[in-house]
């Protein structure tokens, strides 16, 4: 790593070294709390993703990682969950530096990814595969075999988790990997790639370039040696990615926008309701894909919720991210921020009530894109307030009179990613759950992952899964062998009719 008037350069990592982009180019990256510069990136053209792409492929081919015993392949996933969890705070620290987000919500965040790690090399470990009921003297058994070089398209919200939810089942699984993470927040990734490559993941499995969505994104997404794109992003994004996936006929995993409904039940305890619902829209400053941003409340109670709703997120301690007592930092960017002041302004145009927020908070720094939680009230369901993902710390109230116009308001709308229920009977929760379009259902909780869990989204929030065995399988393939155990036919030799059933 160079400096540049005393801040650090960071270069791509391919084949298991630090390279600058064969043009020489590169971007900032900077603190969203305060906006000083903290880096200068490698800015990564066809080129750059060609070299890693070609580096990818020849370490696929040779077998130093998809041949490697799966016992050492586990053992060395292992030592690098190790690793990670050896330099926690202080990928929390840059993460958090990067992203805006309070070190206390990183730290929780990064400290469980070292287990995708574990969890995924036991899985595969532990696979076994399968022999089919082939009719007649035959074996048919079904091998698990890894697609080859995979490209990662990562956001800049959960850099780091987001990474890890795709680069542990894909390692697992042999595969090699090009990452090309946001141009916003790269620097953890790149830091993730040598403590990979310091844990003996072979040189060449886990490359990253850096660089935009538009150049470097998009080259990873046109190379024909690519046989997985798995994108994390927004939905327009993912018609991009899909479609040229759908080109060059491989496959594709998209986890897309959501506007998750908080689904508020008549039986719901309203203070543990209301600490659910404003935990679900706020943390992350609402920049997450699954944040709570309907609210679905009965109209006899929705007094009494917004009540204690507003209450707890006036409480809500915004400034320095860095600071552990902190519990809402800025926005990632400017255009984030603005996007969020726009759609305040829009759902005021619309009729909606501002019932707190609303606007950026004084008491921070001026340079940063903090921005006040913010409560609608008033809301219809139409409004696009309520039908757009905002992606900043705002959540809108609407009331239903039934169950039948809970489910058609939380339905009733583009996105499937996630949801959340909050009622003192279970059994309800889960005839509920059966009705709702999405692919997540908390009861009684929101947030809350697991490697273990199949994660993703029905209608325009993406198409696949990622995590758990389904994530794990679809970063495989499968080889068929069919043995036949008698002495084979030879076909020309006899004219025997053949029976049609
Ligand atoms: P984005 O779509 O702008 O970018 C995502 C990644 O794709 C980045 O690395 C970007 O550089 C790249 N990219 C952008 N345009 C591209 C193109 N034309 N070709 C190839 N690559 C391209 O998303 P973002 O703003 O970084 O992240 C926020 C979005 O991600 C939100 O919509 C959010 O809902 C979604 N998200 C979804 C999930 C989920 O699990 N479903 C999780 C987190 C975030």
């Amino acid at each position: 790593m160079t400096t540049l008037n005393g801040v650090a350069v960071h270069g791509h990592h391919i084949d298991g070294r630090e390279r600058p982009s064969a043009d020489g180019r590169t971007f900032e990256v900077r603190n969203p709390a305060n906006g000083t510069l903290i880096a200068h990136v490698a800015e990564g053209g066809a080129a750059d993703v060609a070299l890693a792409i070609g580096a990818a492929d020849a370490a696929f081919a040779d077998g130093r990682w998809s041949r490697m015993t799966v016992r050492d392949r586990h053992r060395i996933l292992n030592r690098f969950a190790d690793a990670i969890e050896a330099v926690l705070p202080d990928l929390a620290t840059l993460e958090s530096t990067c992203v805006g987000r309070p070190l206390r919500e990183m730290r929780a965040q990064l400290g469980r990814i070292p287990e995708f790690y574990r969890y995924f090399a036991a899985v595969a470990r532990t696979a076994e595969d399968a022999v089919t009921p082939f009719e007649g003297s035959y074996l048919n058994y079904v091998r698990r075999v890894p697609l080859g070089v995979v490209g990662q398209l990562t956001p800049w919200n959960h850099p780091l988790l987001i990474l890890t939810k795709k680069l542990a089942p894909a390692l697992a699984a042999g595969n090699a990997v090009v990452v090309k993470p946001s141009e916003l927040t790269p620097l953890t990734t790149l830091v993730l790639a040598q403590i990979a490559h310091d844990a003996g993941i072979p040189d060449g499995i886990f490359n990253v370039v850096t660089g935009f969505g538009a150049e470097a994104g998009a080259a990873l997404c046109t190379d024909r040696r690519v046989r997985k794109l798995d994108l994390t992003g927004g939905t327009e994004t993912g018609r991009v990615v899909a479609k040229l996936a759908g080109e060059n006929l491989v496959r594709v995993t998209c986890e897309l926008g959501g506007k998750a409904p908080v689904i508020v039940l008549p039986d719901a305890d309203l203070d543990r309701a209301a600490a659910g619902a404003t935990f679900a829209a706020f943390i992350a400053s609402g920049q997450t894909c699954v944040a709570g941003t309907r609210v679905l409340v009965h109209e006899s109670q929705a007094d009494a919720l917004v009540e204690r709703m507003v209450r707890r997120a006036r409480t809500i301690g915004i400034g320095d991210p860095l600071d552990l007592a902190t519990q809402l930092g800025p926005l990632v960017s400017r255009p984030q921020l603005e996007r969020t002041e726009r759609y305040v302004e829009i759902g005021r145009v619309e009729g909606a009530t501002v019932a707190c927020g609303g606007r950026r908070p004084d008491g921070v720094h001026a340079s940063g894109y903090f921005y006040e939680p913010t409560i609608f009230t008033n809301v219809r369901a139409e409004m696009r307030i309520a039908q757009d993902e905002i992606f900043g710390p705002v959540t809108c109230v609407l009331t239903y009179r039934d169950l039948d116009e809970a489910v058609q308001i939380a339905n009733g709308i583009q996105f499937g990613l996630a949801a959340s229920i909050w009622t003192g009977d279970a059994a309800r929760a889960m005839k509920l759950a059966q009705r709702l379009e999405c692919g997540i259902i908390w009861i009684n909780d929101h947030h809350r992952i697991d490697p273990s869990l199949p994660w993703g989204g029905m209608k325009d929030s993406g198409m696949g899964r990622e995590t758990g065995l389904e994530g794990y399988r679809e970063y495989t393939q499968t080889k068929s062998v069919i043995v036949n155990l008698d002495d084979p036919v030879d076909w020309y030799a006899t004219n025997e009719v053949v029976r049609l059933s």
